[in-house]
């Protein structure tokens, strides 16, 4: 019984550690709404099945933000600075 609650408290943890890993890659990616390469704003161009939403700059590199990120409203584009 014990081995079974083991595996799940050790589930749970690397679970909540991907979530987070993916959060802040997303947030890092976003850069508050500029490609940190071209410094041109992100551009929606796509929704996937799952609800991340796609985004493309000029120089051609794209981002998917998740859907959990967007509903939240961690990458509005109000957070756009200049
Ligand atoms: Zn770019």
């Amino acid at each position: 019984m014990m081995i079974i609650i083991v595996i799940l408290i050790t589930g749970i943890v690397v679970m909540l550690y991907l979530f987070c890993w993916v959060y802040k890659q997303d947030l890092k990616d976003w850069n508050n709404g500029y490609c940190k390469e071209c410094n041109s704003p992100w551009k929606a161009f796509d929704v996937d099945s799952s609800g991340a939403v796609g985004f493309k700059c000029s120089c051609g590199r794209c981002i998917w933000i998740s859907y959990w990120l967007w509903k939240h409203g961690k990458c509005r584009f109000k957070d756009r600075r200049g």
